[in-house]
């Protein structure tokens, strides 16, 4: 078994850590270690360590800064009541880098690994894991080609690593709805494509959507499908949910939607909750139809980041529409706290998803 050489990082001072967690907002502050792996294709998996958060050294001609080869993940550790650590579902993490691995033509991680690898930062970075409502650590593992290569083929050469970092609530202002941009003309994700794959070529993809979003004053884009641009994929980086009286609704995932673990999470607790669930295509036209005859009750987005956010009006270049009265619905909010309540360990988990260290 790879085996992880401990390096340890001077850590920063008790005070230090404590100002910077008193409001860490989003994805700015990091822990003081950080995880590697190597990859050779001769060697197999090699040179696991943890190491003080710092700089690569990477050569101007790596692969992944030219093709794109890079790939991610993204899960949370959270304090519980008892004082101890725990991670949701974070095995639907090391099997989704995996299938997105294959996608991207890259290798997979044996699961155990990818698991101990985020265990040994949580570990290290214990004091890291802050404890107020919303809190939580975030950790981002991610895969890149390493080959110093400008020929376009996969890498024979990956860097895996860990990084950590503490997060308040991912949207300003917590739980208030958002509103959404509808993207007519820009699209993220194409039937063959990599739309299913959490690669970073997604995200370079829907910059410009989500920045034309905020151009118009709302918050996150949502992507129509590449093909009839009718039927509704995701938000930026979340997925998304239609609540009925009778049914929630969710799009399929068809390939071009990213298998979120909140939306499988949602699915099952909608269920457990007494909710019939609908995996089926979902147009705009629907969506809008829906909303303005009151038929609609309410939307939301999931994600690890945020976990659940209400949607309250939707925007395009011929209007808006606001769903329910545009504030957050029973629903929503019921879902959010019982998945919200298994992540901190605050519930009963019926489903076994929050995970202790082995
Ligand atoms: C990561 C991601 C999601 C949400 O997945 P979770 O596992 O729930 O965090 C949704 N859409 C996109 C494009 C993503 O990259």
């Amino acid at each position: 078994m790879l085996e992880f050489e401990l390096v340890p990082a001077a850590r920063r001072p008790a005070e230090e850590r404590a100002a910077l967690l008193a409001d860490p907002g989003f994805g700015r502050v990091f822990t003081d270690h950080m995880v590697t792996i190597r990859y050779a294709e001769s060697k197999g998996w090699y040179d696991a360590r943890l190491v003080p958060f710092g700089p690569l050294s990477l050569s101007p001609a790596t692969a992944a800064l030219h093709y794109g080869q890079e790939i991610f993940e993204g899960l949370k550790a959270y304090a519980m009541p008892d004082g101890g650590v725990a991670l949701f579902r974070p095995e639907a993490n090391a099997r989704r880098l995996n299938a997105t691995a294959a996608r991207m033509a890259m290798p997979e991680l044996p699961e155990d690994l990818f698991l101990r690898a985020v265990w040994t930062l949580v570990e290290a970075d214990r004091e890291w894991v802050p404890s107020k409502p919303g809190q939580s650590l975030y950790l981002r593992p991610f895969m890149l080609a390493t080959d110093p290569f400008l020929g376009v083929r996969p890498s024979s050469e990956y860097l895996f690593a860990v990084i950590a970092s503490p997060a308040g609530s991912y949207f300003a202002g917590g739980a208030k709805p958002v509103t959404v941009w509808v993207s007519e003309d820009l699209t993220r994700a194409a039937p063959g494509g990599t739309g299913a794959a959490k690669t970073a070529a997604n995200y370079a993809a829907s910059l410009l959507a989500q920045a034309q979003a905020q151009e118009a004053g709302c918050d996150q884009v949502v992507f129509l499908d590449a093909v009839e641009r009718r039927w509704i994929e995701e938000s930026g980086s979340m997925n998304v949910f239609f609540v009925y009286d009778d049914a929630i609704v969710t799009p399929p995932l068809n390939g071009s939607i990213l298998p979120g673990v909140t939306r499988d999470s949602v699915l099952r607790l909608a269920e457990h909750l007494g909710h019939t669930v609908a995996e089926r295509p979902y147009s705009f036209e629907e969506w809008r139809r829906d909303a303005e005859s009151g038929k609609l009750r309410e939307t939301f987005a999931s994600g690890t980041g945020v976990v659940i956010t209400s949607i309250g009006a939707a925007r395009t270049r011929d209007g808006s529409f606001t769903i329910g009265d545009g504030t957050e619905g029973p629903v929503t909010t019921a879902i959010r706290d019982a998945i919200v309540g298994i992540q901190r360990g605050l519930r009963p988990d019926p489903f076994g998803w929050s995970v202790r260290r082995p």
